[in-house]
């Protein structure tokens, strides 16, 4: 006797406190299945969604809510493999790696992480930043700062003048000689120590710049950085620690050897060989675009002062012909990751991305599936992400039009839910 009323005493209580919401969706987009489907509810419990039933099913009780998403199309939460969530490009930005205390780029962290949240991404890979991104993750996990869910790399792994050494450019007296523990390697010991000191900041994952970069003080764009070796010693040691490598690549022979050493992913991809391409497929590496952040810097580069002169080059050279490299990459039938880069352009704007994906080839459903159920599998949170789904986590994003329609509603998310909390909502 007691005991059953002790399950009934349980029951009015919890239906009494707990509260479902009941997300009428007019269109919402199977990503497993890459089709539209209609008038479908998402039925969400806390973090989770509970069920998605047709049509559009009424609430159980009096304390659940309805969103009323019937003209909308309804997708799974965005993911971006590639953002710097501590910094965003300027003419200043040069001058604040020696101004800005760690603090200031914390505090404006906090903005960049908001607006990519309100542009719908509720999940993004941050590949390289100071350590103030580990720091972001935690705040936002423990819900003191609105953001996106973040996977980080903390500090890029480069070799000394590669182009994430951090005292590239500055003069002699400062240079120093950063080692494992700054990021940089010049050896297998090092590059296993500069791993395992990422895992002991708090990285969730490691990048390495295999080759030249565009924005770095630096002549190459493009030179192949580490040796197979040392690329070998950073993947497996990753691998130890739970943890897969990205790799910035730019020109053909750094991009080759990253894929051989082992890496999940390549960024930009920029002078990738039909070769190569093969290579990936065979290594079953993802290619990360970023057409939006090479389209950012050839623009920005024809701005005079924009970036240090040793830059300009290099920008105009590398920038314009990512969207290119892409769409031979796509249609060889590499495997595709979404990721823009955003930090390299203003945070917010990711959505950009998907409609020069579509310009240069790939269907409009194949790059939303790009940015929720592929990028999902490679964080390895398939069961989790990047589906509408029971069981999965609420993350959910509308737009007003059709994507699969007219791709630029992409750039336009007006309902953003993240772990069943709402951040962004209809007028
Ligand atoms: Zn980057």
């Amino acid at each position: 006797m007691k005991k059953l009323l002790f399950i009934l005493f349980v029951i009015i209580f919890w239906s009494g406190f707990s509260q479902n919401t009941y997300l009428h969706c007019g269109k919402l987009i199977d990503t497993k299945k890459g089709v539209v489907l209609e008038n479908k509810t998402i039925v969400v419990s806390g973090s989770k969604i509970i069920s998605i039933e047709n049509g559009f099913s009424l609430p159980q009780n009096e304390n659940d809510k309805i969103i009323d998403l019937k003209n909308k199309t309804v997708m799974p939460g965005l993911i971006d493999m590639h953002v710097h969530i501590e910094h965003e490009s300027s003419p200043k930005r040069y001058i604040e790696k020696y101004t800005l205390n760690e603090a200031d780029v914390a505090f404006k962290s906090t903005l960049y992480a908001k607006a990519t949240l309100q542009a719908g991404f509720t999940t993004v890979r941050d590949l390289g930043g100071s350590g103030v991104n580990i720091a972001l993750r935690k705040a936002i996990n423990r819900g003191d700062v609105e953001g996106p869910r973040i996977f980080t790399a903390g500090k890029s792994l480069a070799t000394t003048g590669g182009h994430a050494d951090p005292t590239n450019g500055m003069r002699n007296s400062l240079k120093g000689d950063p080692g494992p523990k700054e990021g940089v390697i010049n050896s297998v010991e090092d590059a296993k120590k500069a791993v395992r000191q990422r895992y002991k900041n708090g990285a969730d994952c490691i990048k390495i710049t295999a080759t030249g970069g565009v924005l770095s003080v630096a002549k190459s764009g493009t030179n192949p950085q580490f040796t197979i070796e040392e690329v070998k010693a950073i993947c497996e040691t990753a691998k130890d620690y739970g943890m897969h490598v990205a790799a910035h690549a730019h020109g053909d022979e750094g991009m080759q050897r990253a894929i051989i050493g082992g890496v999940k992913t390549i960024e930009h991809g920029t002078l990738m060989s039909e070769e190569t391409m093969e290579l990936m497929k065979k290594h079953n590496a993802y290619y990360v675009p970023t057409i939006t952040a090479g389209k950012e810097v050839e623009s920005k580069a024809k701005i005079k002062g924009f970036y240090p002169d040793i830059v300009v080059p290099k920008a105009l050279a590398i920038g314009p012909q990512i969207q290119t490299t892409f769409s031979k990459a796509y249609k060889k039938g590499v495997g595709i990751a979404f990721g823009t880069d955003a930090g390299v352009f203003k945070h917010g704007d990711n959505g950009k991305e998907f409609g020069f994906m579509v310009e240069a080839g790939m269907p409009a459903i194949e790059t939303i599936q790009s940015a929720t159920i592929t990028n999902a599998k490679i964080l390895e949170m398939e069961n989790d992400l990047g589906q509408l789904k029971e069981g999965f986590v609420a993350d959910i994003v509308a737009t007003d039009g059709d994507p699969t329609q007219n791709i630029k509603a992409m750039e336009n998310i007006i309902f953003v839910m993240k772990e069943g909390v709402v951040y962004k909502k209809l007028d």
